[in-house]
């Protein structure tokens, strides 16, 4: 009695993805990054799922740490932009928010915050990402003003973020690790943290105390080639409709808005309840593979809001009611994403509240 559009998630492939991300750095720990809803996956639900392992979440935001905190989420959260008002430092110290802290304006207001217990500070360095972070001769000073105030703990993470850690080739994530170790302060309290995705996959060099895994939780490959260890990775979400509607045309007519696919031959079109309204890319350009009883079939004609057009001539048992897979397990998220021109972080993190999400 409903309709077949839904995103199945599935939590033990959940689990295996945050074990292998683990198991490649044993000596680290493993801070889940569950920020925007867990790139689409619920939030709750993933944080909920994976609390009893990981050490702690990353959010982008307070909203986003207070949501959690309200559906009884107790880890450790880090804000991984710190702070966007001076009030936030006692919101966080009261509910155990970590504050990454990105420029002066941020420290200083920790430093002056009226605060009973301390607040956990992960100090970001710019080691060539060039959006968020002090300048790596910046360092220094601030971790030892941050180091002598009463209001931040005993631990500091000094971390930064890679800018290109998904290219195999390109010598700038070495680069960034060797800048990153030159500012590191001489402190042996202070800890550190550099590996996103990419680089747990694929840099060990990269691994420090804390490593900040996100797409790769969800089964995301951040390469575009294959990889030995992302290769390992299981889709958590699979994204799912039906046919409702299958017909056949003569060569020469055209479907969907705008015309812009023509039948080159008499074909078979099957029509499925899923559209950009359900954070099916409008991009996606004819031919973008479409799962349809576990076929591979072009998606033919413009997406709509509610519905997509595929071929299915050469699959003639495509009935209404036909399974279909958008991505998920078969099809990966990362293979329509490259169809569409974006990446698979994308299209996960976009897809809205309409596709009930069904937690397995
Ligand atoms: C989002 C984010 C991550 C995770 O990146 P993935 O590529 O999804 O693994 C790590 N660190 C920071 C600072 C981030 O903002």
């Amino acid at each position: 009695m409903s309709r077949p559009t839904k995103a199945t998630i599935d939590l033990q492939a959940l689990h295996h993805n945050f074990q292998l991300a683990q198991s490649l750095a044993p000596q680290s720990k493993t801070i889940a990054m569950v920020k925007a809803n867990a790139y689409g996956h619920g939030a709750i639900e993933v944080a909920e799922a994976l609390s009893d392992i990981a050490p702690a979440f990353g959010v982008a935001c307070i909203e986003e740490a207070l949501n959690l905190r309200a559906a009884g989420i107790s880890n450790p959260i880090l804000l991984l932009e710190g702070t966007f008002s001076s009030d936030e430092v006692a919101i966080a110290a009261q509910h155990r928010f970590w504050l990454m802290v990105e420029n002066h304006p941020q420290k200083d207001a920790i430093l002056t915050a009226n605060i009973s217990h301390p607040v956990d500070v992960w100090l970001g360095v710019d080691t060539g990402m060039h959006r968020l972070g002090f300048q790596p001769e910046d360092i220094a000073d601030v971790y030892k003003a941050l180091k002598a105030s009463r209001n931040v703990s005993e631990q500091i993470v000094v971390s930064s973020h890679f800018a290109c850690a998904d290219d195999l080739e390109k010598q700038t994530t070495d680069k960034q690790i060797e800048c990153f170790d030159a500012c590191m302060p001489s402190d042996p309290n202070a800890l550190s943290s550099l590996a996103n995705s990419a680089a747990i996959l694929a840099w060990p060099q990269a691994q420090r105390d804390w490593q900040r895994p996100g797409y790769m939780l969800y089964g995301g490959s951040p390469f575009r080639v294959a990889q030995k260890n992302a290769d390992q990775l299981q889709a958590v979400m699979s994204f799912e409709s039906a046919v409702i509607s299958v017909r056949s045309i003569a060569a020469g007519e055209s479907v969907g808005y705008t015309g812009n696919w023509t039948a080159q031959r008499e074909s078979t079109i099957a029509t499925i309840t899923v559209g950009y309204g359900d954070g099916y890319p409008r991009q996606a350009p004819n031919g973008t593979p479409v799962l349809v009883n576990g076929q591979r079939c072009p998606l033919v004609g413009r997406v709509s809001m509610d519905m997509i057009t595929v071929d299915v001539t050469d699959l003639p048992e495509a009935r209404i009611g036909a399974a279909v897979e958008l991505w998920g397990q078969t099809l990966s998220v990362d293979e329509v994403a490259q169809a569409c021109g974006t990446i698979g972080y994308e299209l996960l993190t976009r897809m809205p509240a309409r596709v009930p999400r069904i937690y397995s």
